[in-house]
């Protein structure tokens, strides 16, 4: 189920008050509560299936999803080396393949465990919540089939985190029907990924955990709610027990086509964007959930890049 589809699916929950149209006259708002728990139940789905997934650590230095010269990189290498000598970026490579070829199995198998160690929070939460529910297992016999080959984009060696960026070749596996309706013209079944790989400088956690303490001011570990240290502000970094994936920036064509399609249906019914659960909407682009209506962007801490 793409977002576009979901999402439309819940526009015709809210209007009928139920999902196959019984029940019409229900109250206004028993309506909306009712899209806005599908929308619950619905986000985790959408979540794994956005283009940008996850985020990296708090703490971790800007740039790590940016380009990266070579010249860059190989000073990354030398510098995550220095910390640990037994750094391999080949071997990381090849974990690279493996993790991605084990989140593909896990659709597989609706079993997402054996993914806990390897995923970030905000990575593993929507996907174990996907499978737990079986909303996972029409997307899953497609995603199961996608093969990856990982190549080394970027190396950082920074404050708080050993940070390792890989651009993975993703083939859906499956023939395309070049006049399958819709798909992007032209869609071949193959992108690129952005899979960002950290582990904390400190290791700790199991797979990730916040310090006792905060490192900036040292006061007891509180995070507020935006995120940063209650006292002083400042991010308060994560400690990790080894490798975890922490972001993904997919550029499938197909989930951009989905996004834009919502976007320009919203821009078009700006009204409709008061019945997007707020988790869908925190899957759009902050710039245009911000054109659209910037005091529900503020109020769900969107922030627009400019
Ligand atoms: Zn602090």
């Amino acid at each position: 189920m793409g977002l576009f589809k979901a999402w439309k699916e819940l526009k015709a929950i809210s209007a009928s008050g139920a999902p196959t149209g019984q029940a019409p006259h229900q109250p206004h708002g028993m309506m909306m509560g009712f899209a806005a728990a599908m929308g619950k139940m619905v986000a985790p789905l959408l979540a794994v299936q956005a283009p940008e997934r996850g985020d990296p650590l708090p703490g971790t230095e800007p740039g790590v999803l940016g380009d990266q010269d070579p010249a860059a990189t190989q000073a990354g290498i030398a510098g995550v080396r220095a910390r640990d000598s037994a750094f391999d970026p080949q071997l990381l490579t090849t974990f690279a393949d493996q993790v991605f070829a084990a989140v593909c199995s896990v659709w597989g198998t609706g079993d997402a465990s054996a993914m806990r160690p390897l995923l970030a929070d905000a990575l593993w939460d929507p996907l174990a919540a996907t499978l737990a529910s079986g909303l996972g297992s029409g997307p899953g016999t497609l995603y199961s089939h996608q093969t990856g080959n990982a190549t080394m984009a970027g190396v950082w060696a920074g404050t708080f985190y050993d940070s390792a960026r890989f651009t993975i070749a993703v083939d859906l596996g499956v023939p395309i029907d070049p006049q399958q309706k819709g798909m992007p013209p032209g869609f071949t079944g193959k992108w690129t990924e952005d899979w960002l790989f950290q582990r904390s400088v400190q290791p700790g956690g199991d797979p990730m955990k916040l310090p006792e303490a905060c490192p900036s001011c040292g006061a007891p570990t509180a995070v507020g709610a935006d995120g940063l240290c209650a006292h002083c502000r400042q991010p308060i970094p994560v400690l990790t027990a080894g490798w975890l994936v922490s972001a993904v920036r997919s550029h499938n064509p197909v989930l951009e086509m989905y996004r834009a399609q919502m976007v320009s249906q919203l821009r078009a019914n700006p009204e409709e964007l008061a019945m997007v659960p707020d988790e869908l909407l925190r899957l759009l682009p902050a710039d245009d959930v911000a054109s659209i209506d910037p005091r529900r962007a503020a109020a769900l801490g969107l922030r627009p890049s400019s």
